[in-house]
């Protein structure tokens, strides 16, 4: 079980709008939801159609209802616990409230096991609105569309936070650097993210191409079987995201990168094989304190995703994947002449 009476906003939100909040230990985000990714979430663990796909979506733990309004300080819930239930979670004694009441979801939090998360968001597909926008919508979502990376190449880097190696401080960079450039800045952008160390300079971010490389090619692999599973599954996903998250901190990747046994040519052992050796550890400093794995990459906010039986995969999304895979095998050929 984990307590979620005492939330606060999720400091290491890159993206989106404000109101995505964790609990108190940081292990789970509670996100105001709309009904449609609410159902979204459900359909997945219900639909062998989409079991493929549960792997690389965050866990989901249920939903919650909040009490009153959400505001920067703290939010209170109304005597709240999450409860595993087998695959699907359920939330029990969340007690009826007469005030308003705003429906959110509990999704584990991508981050919450490494101690220096570097954080990328990027916007997936060319067609960034659903098919039910009101046509006032679609047509300046088409414009964002065109004015930025998202119609030629099917990504905009969101938003992302790298930590400086020297003040241990995340140096965030928001969304309008992703909206202001072209598709032939987007290597830089993903240099940025994945930068090498420049020591003496200022910041001075980054990992060294021997914790970097085995990392980037096991995020390639991962993503071209998000690909894969992607290209088999009848949906239309406007405005959802790729959720990159990898180790900052130098000692803690090389213990997570040695523990998973991750090399350039892939890895020994498999990230879920952990969890279920530990399911019954109870405390959860000793949890706080365990080395994950030092990458993570997730599929999140499906606030405007449509279930599509008979229209095939989504392609504008489809090409987006295919952007980043480039993207990442430049970066790995960049980092490979460096080492
Ligand atoms: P929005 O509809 O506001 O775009 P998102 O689901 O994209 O909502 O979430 C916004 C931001 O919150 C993301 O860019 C990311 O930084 C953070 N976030 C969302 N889901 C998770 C998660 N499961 N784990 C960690 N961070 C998350
Ligand atoms: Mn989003």
């Amino acid at each position: 079980t984990a307590d979620v009476s005492h939330a606060q906003p999720l400091s290491s939100q890159v993206g989106g709008h404000a109101g995505v909040l964790s609990t108190e230990d940081g292990s789970l985000i509670i996100k105001p939801a709309l009904h449609r990714e609410l159902e979204f979430y459900q359909h997945l663990t219900t639909n062998d159609g989409f079991a493929d796909l549960i792997h690389y979506v965050p866990k989901f733990l249920g939903t919650l209802q909040l009490q009153g309004k959400v505001d920067t300080t703290e939010t209170e819930i109304a005597h709240a616990e999450t409860e595993r239930d087998g695959d699907v979670a359920v939330v029990t004694n969340v007690e009826a409230h007469v005030e308003v009441q705003k429906e959110s979801i509990v999704l584990e939090n991508i981050s919450h096991t490494f101690l220096k998360p570097n954080i990328l968001d990027i916007k997936l597909g060319t067609v960034l609105y659903a098919y039910d926008a009101s046509e006032e919508k679609k047509a300046r979502m088409e414009k964002t569309a065109r004015e930025t990376t998202s119609f030629e190449t099917g990504v905009r880097l969101t938003g992302f936070q790298v930590y400086d190696n020297t003040t241990s401080v995340p140096i965030n960079t928001p969304k309008s650097y992703g909206k202001s450039i072209k598709p032939s800045d987007l290597p830089d952008g993903i240099s940025n993210f994945f930068p090498l160390p420049s020591p003496g300079a200022t910041p001075n971010q980054g990992l060294p191409p021997h914790l970097l490389l085995p990392i980037l090619h096991n995020l390639l692999a991962d993503i071209q079987e998000i690909r894969e599973v992607l290209s088999k599954i009848e949906m239309r996903m406007a405005g959802g995201s790729l959720l990159i998250v990898y180790e900052a901190d130098w000692e803690r990747a090389e213990e997570g990168i040695k523990k998973f046994g991750l090399t350039t040519k892939g890895r020994e052992v498999d990230f879920d094989e952990e969890e279920e050796e530990d399911s019954d550890a109870e405390d959860s400093d000793e949890n706080e304190n365990k080395v994950g794995p030092p990458y993570s990459v997730k599929l999140i906010d499906f606030a405007h995703t449509f279930i599509t039986p008979g229209e095939g995969p989504d392609p504008g999304v489809l090409v987006g994947v295919d952007t980043t895979l480039a993207l990442l095998k430049g970066r790995i050929e960049q980092v490979t002449q460096a080492s």
